[in-house]
């Protein structure tokens, strides 16, 4: 019997195509069936080995859950065989696709496409996937392109693509937006309390306190806020392509970790605009004035100097979130937790913190407990034993005398008309040449012993980088930086009065702290 599993994935395009999961799933039960049919064994598809992702845009493929469970099933051989509909449904681009099905093949697992007729079986099956899934992703390709260019069409008369924003409904039939009057309210009171001179988490969270909630009825956001403010949407315009996703491979070290992430556009040659395609919920004064106060906030927002936050990334709040660093009008930089900034005091009750004063404390804890842990002095380098080097010296100048005593006795024996003025000299080049030799030897040995005494003590050398990179006055940031990731997991910080507050440090190792 043979016991086969089945992978499906929806993507943008086979949404469009009507490619559905289910779909998918019984076209490769179908096939499984027919296989059974053909070679008089049975093909079973359980329905514990049916994989499905439902298309996490923006994670890297090998990273999502339904194929982490197929890789591990697949090493644990938990079934022969894995189907799949088309190779454009296996992976997002070939990269992907020749990592997974080099993972199931290693695996020992048989890999099937159907709609390809691919079959891991057979001669060079990996140069025939490679082709058929760089066709794929090519396809994939046009394909969004062709989507690209009927949305800005759509666009350029004015009707809306995909979901309409907060205060708006779509008309289905002329695909227009059309006010949504109940939370259009909203909208207004969000533009004017801005310029009214309340900053974004201020309007979130008056918002929420009011109980007055997104269209989806989620608490407001900072970031909600923000884009509300800045969509031209508002002031009655479509305006296509402002934002666009680009593959991006976060861990340089790690080539596998490309997502694709959304980015706004700043080039406005690229953007499809229909102005005064539906009634603008602000007037385009206001709309104008906003964006002149949010391009000012930008500039001021706190010194860009060469100025590192050691510990960015690695803190967090008493309640759990990550924390980020805000300047105030001074240009002093603090640590916030980010859910409050998001949402709001209701989110969490912790105040700020001044940055410099937590990431001295963080780097001196560091240092502190490092220093304490790592035993430096088994670190040290046991120099090259001196004596074998010195003996080696010894026999080269036994050497050197032995040929000095030769040349002497060659020398006398010419002087005393044993040997010819001609026979001397051929013989005395000779000795002399291996005179030569055995000096050069020497002077060798003389450089490597000179080195030898320079040896300085490995495990000193790692304390003093260690002790220098950790401090403020740290000569190189990045590398501190560095330092700290790899050590660290995170900075928690401990509920406390006021900016005494105690810190308490995850390390990424076992440690007896
Ligand atoms: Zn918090």
């Amino acid at each position: 019997m043979t016991i086969c599993a089945i992978y499906a994935r929806v993507s943008d395009e086979s949404q469009l195509r009507g490619d559905s999961l289910q779909h998918q799933i019984a076209y490769c039960r179908e096939h499984a069936r027919r296989r059974s049919l053909e070679e008089g064994a049975p093909w079973t598809t359980p329905e514990d080995f049916v994989y499905v992702d439902e298309g996490i845009t923006g994670t890297s493929m090998v990273r999502r859950p339904a194929v982490q469970r197929l890789l591990m099933d697949a090493r644990r051989h938990q079934f022969d065989v894995v189907l799949f509909k088309g190779i454009s449904r296996f992976a997002r681009d070939t990269v992907d696709a020749l990592v997974m099905l080099r993972a199931l093949m290693a695996s020992g697992v048989r890999v099937l496409s159907m709609e390809e007729n691919f079959d891991s079986a057979r001669d060079s099956a990996e140069f025939i996937f490679t082709i058929h899934s760089a066709l794929a992703q090519a396809e994939s390709e046009k394909t969004a392109i062709r989507v690209r260019v009927g949305a800005a069409q759509k666009a350029r008369l004015g009707q809306w693509n995909g979901q309409p924003p907060d205060g708006y409904i779509l008309d289905v039939h002329s695909k227009h937006l059309v006010v949504d009057e109940t939370v259009a309210l909203t909208i207004r009171d969000i533009f004017a309390m801005y310029l009214e001179g309340y900053g974004v988490r201020k309007i979130a969270e008056a918002l929420n306190q009011a109980g007055r909630y997104t269209k989806r009825g989620c608490l407001w956001t900072q970031r909600h806020v923000s884009r509300v403010l800045r969509n031209p949407v508002y002031q009655g315009d479509v305006v296509y392509g402002r934002r666009e996703k680009r593959l991006v491979v976060p861990d340089a070290s790690n080539p596998l970790s490309r997502r694709k992430r959304a980015v706004y556009v700043a080039d406005s040659d690229q953007l499809t605009v229909c102005q005064d395609a539906h009634p603008g919920i602000v007037p385009r004064e206001v709309f104008l004035q906003v964006q002149a106060r949010l391009q000012r906030q930008r500039v001021s927002s706190g010194p860009t100097g060469n100025q590192q936050w050691l510990t960015k990334g690695l803190l967090r709040c008493t309640c759990g979130s990550r924390m980020t660093i805000t300047y105030n009008r001074a240009g002093t930089a603090y640590y916030r937790c980010a859910r409050r900034r998001e949402r709001g005091a209701s989110a969490c009750q912790s105040g700020h913190i001044r940055a410099l004063a937590l990431e001295q404390a963080v780097l001196s804890q560091v240092r502190k407990d490092l220093l304490e842990l790592i035993p430096f002095e088994r670190l040290t380098c046991q120099k090259l034993p001196e004596h074998d080097t010195q003996r080696e010296l010894r026999n080269l100048h036994a050497a050197l005398e032995r040929q000095f005593a030769k040349s002497q006795k060659l020398f006398d024996e010419y002087t005393d008309g044993i040997l010819e003025r001609e026979q001397y000299e051929r013989l005395n080049q000779e000795i002399q040449r291996r005179i030569r030799a055995l000096e050069q030897a020497k002077e060798k040995l003389h450089a490597v012993l000179q080195k030898d005494n320079q040896v300085v003590d490995a495990g000193e050398l790692a304390r003093q980088t260690l002790v220098n990179h950790l401090s403020k006055q740290t000569p190189n940031p990045h590398l501190t930086k560095e330092i700290l990731a790899l050590f660290v997991d995170r900075v928690q910080v401990c509920k406390g009065v006021g900016q005494h507050r105690e810190i308490a440090i995850h390390y990424r190792f076992h440690c007896p702290f």
